[in-house]
């Protein structure tokens, strides 16, 4: 089949579920088939492609694109053109995706269920009363209804893992620096990491490896070769592999049918040869804490650059109002409750006589949080947790509780304070309510292949 066909079958099933889903910001066919038939010109002309070629994907509306826009979910960058690709999304064309469109998420990627986008949220394709998670929630609803094969995300505090647990597919957080920043708007710069989302590892792997490796484009890039991700997910072996059950997670206010699938997950490792062990990691109770300081924080610096001058939306530029009071009509109405909440947040306990107490006292959390993996990697190869302490919540049923939503990245965060690499895979349905349920498996910094080994050996 041509790139073309393929292509084409896929924004067919777009038309189809989009009006249920809403998993995209933006679809533009003709844009779309263009790509397409480059890259059948491309394999006619001979050029050697990689597995990937001509295999539709749909990116985080995140992620620049020079021939679609990109919106990180706000008003603030409505209809916003950006000037290049990032470096995702060009190495990605380079291996010859094709881009089906740019998908919904919460504005800036804050939140855990795409209802805070501007332009509405995204449905979980299991139960459409339901969120997809998020922030990366467009990106998991469309690969979930299979109106894209993959999709790329990013993970902040889970944005990754939690959607594809929730609906039912696989989300890899890889190392920090693993994959470049270099084009990705930015929330949290110490944190974001983008990556990948599939229907099954092997996939994710694939698309993972393709994106991955040093990019000199961005200053906190790894240089280091990219782990072998693909052959790990082809392998599956995990006998005599060390696994850590965390203490810390499971219990009090998880739900009983995820804490079933995520025991026979253990059995079925044991069962396949791994040796299974109880790991303390006490730092992680106050991962939620010590992220919701510094996510904040950074964001507050971050999104000083949308002031009404450089891009998207300016409000009441009518010769009349001076360039603060521009400003501030612009982020009055371009930024979202969330994203307010966050940056008077940041902007506090940034500020001089509080930056103590608050921001420095996250950044040992922080150490402590690291020193903790550390320990367990001593003693085990990889760690594992339920992904998210429940399944899919009700839309509406979390959106003006904002400590109810962040409890949904509990067991993610403590990955994204350390910088190391976790997985989440489907591991079976939920017996009580009938949707996914997603087995975390968290790795060391450059680790990621053993996420994909495990992964490929549980997932359902
Ligand atoms: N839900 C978390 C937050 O709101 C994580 C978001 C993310 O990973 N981008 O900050």
């Amino acid at each position: 089949v041509s790139a073309v066909e393929v292509a084409q079958a896929h924004l067919d099933r777009i038309a189809a579920v989009e009006p249920k889903v809403n998993a995209f910001l933006h679809v533009d066919p003709e844009v779309t088939l263009e790509q397409a038939r480059a890259v059948d010109a491309r394999r006619a002309a001979g050029e050697e492609l990689g597995p990937l070629a001509g295999v539709p994907i749909a990116h985080k509306d995140v992620f620049t694109t020079t021939d679609m826009p990109t919106t990180a979910g706000s008003k603030i960058l409505q209809d916003w053109r950006p000037p290049y690709d990032a470096t995702v999304t060009r190495r990605l064309r380079e291996a010859g995706l094709v881009i089906l469109g740019k998908t919904n998420l919460d504005e800036f990627a804050m939140g855990s269920s795409t209802e805070n986008s501007a332009y509405g949220p995204s449905r979980n394709p299991w139960d459409l009363s339901r969120v997809p998670g998020g922030s990366s929630g467009g990106s998991s609803a469309a690969v979930a209804s299979y109106e894209a094969p993959l999709s790329t995300g990013t993970d902040t505090g889970g944005s990754i893992r939690q959607p594809a647990a929730v609906t039912g597919i696989v989300g890899m957080k890889p190392t920090y620096g693993g994959s470049s920043r270099y084009g990705l708007i930015a929330f949290a710069s110490s944190l974001d990491t983008p990556g990948p989302f599939a229907r099954n590892v092997l996939d994710a792997a694939l698309l993972h490896e393709a994106f991955s490796g040093h990019d000199e484009l961005d200053s906190t890039s790894v240089d280091a070769p990219v782990p072998q991700v693909v052959e790990a997910a082809r392998s599956g072996d995990v006998a005599g592999l060390r696994i850590g059950v965390v203490r810390e997670f499971g219990g009090d206010g998880y739900q009983a049918g995820v804490l079933a699938r995520f025991h026979e997950s253990v059995e079925l490792l044991e069962s396949l040869g791994a040796k299974v062990v109880e790991v303390s990691c006490p730092s992680f109770t106050t991962a939620l804490p010590a992220y919701y300081l510094i996510a904040p924080s950074e964001c507050s610096s971050n999104l000083a650059r949308f002031d009404a001058m450089r891009y998207g939306l300016r409000v009441g530029d009518d010769g009349t109002r001076s360039a603060e009071e521009v400003m501030a009509l612009t982020r009055a109405q371009g930024f979202g409750p969330e994203v307010k909440r966050r940056i008077i947040l940041g902007t506090y306990a940034l500020s001089s006589g509080y930056y103590d107490a608050y921001y420095g006292q996250a950044q040992k959390v922080r150490t402590l949080i690291a020193r903790d993996f550390d320990a367990a990697f001593q003693q085990v190869d990889v760690l594992i947790s339920p992904t998210t302490p429940t399944t899919a919540f009700p839309i509406g049923e979390r959106a003006d509780d904002p400590m109810a939503m962040y409890l949904a990245d509990l067991c993610t965060i403590p990955t994204n304070l350390a910088g190391n690499a976790a997985i989440s895979v489907p591991c079976g349905l939920a017996d009580e309510d009938g949707l996914p349920v997603g087995l975390q498996i968290m790795a060391p910094v450059l680790g990621d292949d053993r996420c994909y080994r495990v992964g490929a050996a549980v997932e359902r």
